[in-house]
């Protein structure tokens, strides 16, 4: 814009002069005249002038007057003013020209010289002053797109904030819409989903009602969204009715489309963010960086979102899953529980059975062994000896096996007395001496005498600790020694319980019981290795049983509230490794321990 430079004389030949003199600046400049005062005043309202020249002497209002006005008022309070005066110059006038606010003073008549570069000043400090002015309406606009790309990035900062702490896929795909939503005020915002099996779009969420259920778009349809799809890139419609229904539902009132693709990394392609304008107006580069990093977060949200989903459903299944096993397994452990029950019905009826008859041939042949004629006959006297132990082994399984029947429907009835330990091992003793002597075993019992007397059935006792040494017997081979011990337990038991108890030890010198099995053996029925293997006999080495023993010790020493269990340093027919049975049994039965 050309600097524009106001002239007030009241005399036109003045202002003539003062134009041509002007006219030879260097730069062209607009010049507006004024023949009074008042019309000078005027003039500064309408126009942006870098330098007046005024006349001193004017009728009405004189050059000072004006002036004082002009710095009076704040737009015109810093114009440059030069004052014209022939009558006036002396250094009286020029200091009241100063004092009104003048910046200089010309003399008349005018040098040409002076005139033309004292303005020229003027005009340089305008056009300088301008300058400054456009940098300094640059530096703030710049400013102003600063802090409206700051405020654009904090928004989107909070709302990928926001939505990366929702897992749920459908509450994060509305969270999603409405942040945006409510930050750009954009026309529409949808977000589509890449299906990789159907090698579709789904239209997931969207703004308003739009929506529309099974918005799909297969990758055979091509057009703007499968174009993203396919380049990994955004596309930018501004004449999105060139584009079919079916390659991108149209919006009503929208004009402009933006679709960002929404990709983890590189290639992982998760969907397509669509954002429509209302009018012909193009997004601006901030919309389109904030998209374009807020894009980023959302696929990743999304991506935690479906996979949280999968994981819940996969959790649901699993639940499922365990559910029906768990019912099958009750199922199967009803059947269980029926077949146990059969089985013991049955073996009851064929022991109750047996029993009658059994004792029959055991009397019989008992009374046979004292008739003369058969005990002067060595030979039939060999053989009643072998009907009459046949016999009692026989009933001695058939009366296990009812023993067995009573544990398990919990009827075993024990009539306790007080006892001592070490006179029944004194009996166990004679007891088993025949058996021990034949396998040449040593039995030594120690630390028994000194145990006090418990309260138990003697008879049930007797059972227990006879099966355990018949075991030990067993399973030890020849020649080799059992160790029976005992130990007084003063305080047992948990929760600082004072609880008396004793303690037996059957320690054998034999083949030792694998880890694996320590537990199993006192389940009925149960052996280590396979029946057809056992030799046959009671107390011969690895001689075979019903497999009962072990359970039968456990209910007996269950129903006196003791504990029974096995330690062994595992199975070894070679080094011999033994095994060592112990037994806790309370002092008294009011007491009964727990484990
Ligand atoms: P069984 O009639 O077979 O002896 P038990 O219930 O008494 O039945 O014993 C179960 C299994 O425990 C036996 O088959 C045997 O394998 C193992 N067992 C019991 N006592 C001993 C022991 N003292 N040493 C090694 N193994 C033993």
């Amino acid at each position: 814009m050309a600097p524009k430079i106001l002239l007030v004389d009241d005399r036109p030949e003045n202002i003539y002069t003062l134009r041509r003199v002007l006219q030879k600046l260097d730069v062209a400049a607009e010049i507006e005249e004024a023949t009074s005062a008042i019309a000078g005043l005027e003039l500064t309202l309408r126009h942006d002038f870098c330098v007046a020249i005024v006349d001193v002497q004017m009728p009405e209002m004189d050059g000072y007057e004006m002036v004082s006005l002009l710095r009076g008022n704040e737009s015109t309070a810093r114009l440059p003013v030069i004052f014209v005066s022939a009558i006036y110059s002396d250094e009286y006038n020029h200091r009241k020209g100063y004092e009104a606010g003048a910046v200089d003073f010309l003399s008349k008549p005018l040098v040409p010289e002076i005139l033309l570069s004292k303005v020229r000043v003027f005009i340089d400090l305008y056009q300088q002053r301008q300058e400054l002015e456009l940098a300094n309406q640059k530096l703030h606009q710049n400013h102003q797109i600063l802090e409206r790309r700051t405020r654009l990035l904090e928004i989107a900062r909070q709302v990928s904030h926001q939505i990366t702490a929702i897992l749920n896929l459908e509450a994060l795909l509305a969270e999603i819409i409405n942040s945006i939503q409510a930050q750009y005020e954009y026309a529409f915002i949808g977000v589509w989903l890449w299906q990789a099996e159907q090698e579709a779009l789904t239209l997931e969420a969207a703004t308003g009602s739009f929506v529309l259920p099974d918005t799909i778009v297969p990758k055979a349809v091509q057009g703007p969204l499968v174009e993203v799809v396919e380049s990994r890139l955004p596309v930018y419609l501004t004449d999105p009715t060139a584009v079919s229904e079916t390659q991108l539902p149209s919006h009503p009132h929208t004009a402009v489309v933006l679709l960002f693709p929404l990709i983890i990394g590189q290639d992982d392609l998760v969907g397509v963010l669509d954002v429509r304008q209302r009018h012909q107006q193009p997004f601006d580069d901030e919309s389109y960086v904030n998209l374009e990093s807020l894009s980023d977060q959302l696929a990743i949200a999304i991506r935690n979102a479906q996979l949280y989903d999968r994981v819940l459903r996969f959790n649901e299944e699993l639940e499922q899953n365990v559910q029906e096993r768990t019912q099958q397994l009750d199922k199967a452990v009803e059947r269980l529980a029926l077949l146990d029950q059969s089985k013991s019905d049955f073996i009851e009826v064929v022991a109750h059975e047996l029993r009658t008859p059994l004792s029959l041939v055991k009397g019989y042949s008992e009374m046979l062994q004292t008739e003369p004629g058969i005990q002067t006959n060595e030979l039939y006297m060999l053989q009643v000896k072998g009907i009459v132990s046949g016999a009692a082994r026989m009933l001695e399984i058939v009366n296990t096996m009812l023993d067995m029947i009573k544990i398990d429907a919990q009827t075993l009835q024990i009539s306790p007395e007080m006892m001592s330990i070490a006179s029944l091992f004194r009996i166990l003793r004679s007891e088993l001496a025949p058996t021990l002597n034949e396998r040449q075993q040593i039995l030594s019992i120690t630390e028994l005498e000194q145990l006090p007397h418990i309260e138990a059935d003697e008879g049930a006792l007797f059972k227990l600790f006879y099966q355990l040494l018949i075991n030990a017997v067993k399973y030890t081979p020849d020649g080799r020694e059992i160790r029976v011990r005992g130990r007084f337990h003063g305080r047992v038991g948990k929760d600082d319980l004072t609880e008396q108890a004793v303690e037996i030890a059957i320690e054998d010198t034999g083949i030792g019981i694998d880890s694996a099995y320590t537990e199993l053996i006192f389940d009925k029925f149960y052996q280590t290795g396979h029946v057809s293997l056992h030799s046959t006999g009671k107390t011969k080495f690895k001689g075979g049983g019903p497999g009962l023993g072990l359970a039968l010790a456990r209910g007996i020493v269950k129903a006196h509230g003791g504990h029974i269990w096995v330690e062994s340093d595992g199975h070894d027919e070679i080094n011999y490794p033994g095994s060592t049975f112990f037994v806790l049994l309370p002092l008294r039965l009011s007491r009964v321990i727990s484990f």
